[in-house]
């Protein structure tokens, strides 16, 4: 069995944004070499997400406003998390959205289902993040 395994990095100049990240993990699958396998993509911090969604940007506006509902940044005040931070909402919206995801590899190729596309998620910007890339088989 093969493996491999790379480290995506990430400062989003912005508290929350998507970032499509389908072409860096592609790109990882055929570096490896591996045909036949699994592909694991996990955010490295936790108030960050890894996701399967359509890219469709009514949707990525939707996902906000939702997410804002469940869990609004404002006011600070309202998380007991926020003593010395204020991003308990971007915790909440990470476990939300997920920290990982797992993609079968078939034939050299990421086997999505239709529309299927991998996203970052960041829910607390403006700071260095990672995201792990790992991949297994043969
Ligand atoms: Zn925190």
């Amino acid at each position: 069995m093969k493996s491999f395994r790379r480290e995506l990095y990430f400062n989003l100049p912005t508290r929350r944004g998507f970032r499509n990240i389908t072409p860096e993990v592609e790109r990882a699958l055929a570096e490896s070499g591996i045909k036949e396998g699994l592909v694991l993509v996990n955010a490295m911090n936790i108030t960050a997400s890894v996701f399967i969604n359509d890219d469709e940007s009514g949707l990525h506006s939707d996902f906000e406003r939702w997410l804002e509902k469940l869990a609004p940044e404002k006011p600070y005040s309202q998380y007991a998390h926020n003593g010395f931070e204020d991003n308990a909402d971007a915790h909440l919206k990470r476990t939300i959205m997920g920290r990982e995801v797992v993609v079968a590899v078939t034939d050299g190729k990421l086997d999505f289902g239709t529309w299927e596309q991998i996203f970052y998620g960041e829910f607390d910007g403006k700071r260095n993040k990672r995201v792990l890339i790992k991949i297994i088989g043969e």
